[in-house]
């Protein structure tokens, strides 16, 4: 737990009571600044036996990877946009995660990529919806923050603002490729022959990738990138990209989340979630949980979501069998998991 110093001016009975200006300087100061971050790589539905012992540890290795590469970033002082921002990018980059290399495919044999990232205490955001040639979606949506005066930005739209971003990298959309990911659409695809869609058909592998972060200043972000679901069409974007939905941070809590994205649009997940804190006064955990384990499955969806709040507190409901997270609390404690152990 943050422990905050307060000027006890009046408890010490030496000046008159504050003015509403002064109570508002005198807000809590952390007394040692703490950082904390947690991340995911996708909720979904993966028997342990269908998981070799190199898949596992290759993607707990991928997860630490992931952690190492934020939690370098917050130890250093570093922002906690810069830090989401880096997490997320290791696992974009990873074949075994529904982001970046590795994204799953749409019903045309090729990818679409949604991202977004937020940062709390200034409510700054930006957001890409499907991009084709953009090796990391997340700095695309970041740069849509910093260099546009918009927050999100879609298809042939955002390829043209990445144009003028020499920064960012572009590939062919080829190279998103895994041959993981073609069964996945070639056995989705042989199902939908039976079935009328299965767009959003249960018992699957979610796989987003998401991280939320708190910074020494107190700062939270959050950030999620994902291709989506396999078999999708028409442009079909999820929660991912919209801020609210998948992705949401305020001064004082952060959320990403992964799941069947139409519920978590239509129940506004992320937000609902730091909402129940903000205006509750839920902790955490039980706003983490009543969304993702009662709300959404209420409505038919299903999936996870990770979140953070400022005393550096973490959660992470899922309701799907799995989901890849990883974490590191403030006192230094860090892990990664997959199953519900
Ligand atoms: N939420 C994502 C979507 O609906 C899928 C996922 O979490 O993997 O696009």
């Amino acid at each position: 737990m943050r422990s905050y110093l307060v000027v006890p001016a009046l408890v010490l009975g030496l000046t008159a009571p504050a003015t509403q200006a002064q109570q508002r300087s005198m807000s809590p100061t952390p007394a040692t600044p703490i950082t904390a971050l947690v991340i995911h790589g996708g909720a979904g539905y993966v028997a342990r036996d269908a998981l070799s012992m190199e898949d596992e540890n290759a993607a707990r290795a991928d997860l630490d990877a992931a952690l190492d590469a934020g939690n370098a970033i917050l130890s250093s002082g570093g922002t906690a946009l810069d830090a989401v921002e880096a997490a997320v990018q290791v696992l974009e980059e990873s074949p075994r995660f529904n982001a970046g290399k590795g994204a799953v495919f749409n019903a045309e044999g090729g990818h679409e990529l949604d991202a977004s990232i937020i940062a709390g205490h200034t409510r700054r955001a930006g957001a890409v919806a499907g991009v084709t040639t953009v090796r990391s979606p997340i700095a695309l949506a970041r740069a849509v923050m910093e260099h546009s005066p918009h927050v999100m930005l879609a298809g042939g739209g955002a390829e043209a603002f990445a144009d003028t971003r020499p920064e960012i990298e572009r590939v062919p959309n080829q190279w998103f490729d895994t041959d993981k990911r073609r069964r996945q659409l070639e056995a989705a695809q042989s199902k939908a022959q039976a079935r009328a869609d299965t767009a959003g058909e249960p018992g699957r592998y979610f796989g987003t990738v998401g991280a939320v972060a708190l910074d020494q200043h107190g700062h939270i972000a959050a950030a999620t990138s994902t291709g989506g679901m396999t078999n999708k069409k028409w442009g079909r974007v999820g929660d991912a990209p919209i801020i609210g939905a998948g992705t949401w941070a305020d001064d004082r809590c952060g959320v990403s989340g992964t799941g069947w994205g139409e519920f978590y649009i239509r129940n506004a997940v992320a937000h609902d979630i730091c909402a129940r804190v903000a205006y509750r006064g839920d902790s955490l955990r039980d706003a983490a949980e009543e969304v993702v384990n009662t709300i959404v499955p209420a409505a038919g969806g299903d999936g996870g979501a990770i979140a953070l709040d400022r005393d550096g507190n973490i959660a992470m409901p899922f309701n799907s069998g799995t989901m890849y997270r990883g974490w590191i609390r403030p006192d230094g404690s860090r892990g990664v998991a997959i199953f519900e152990d």
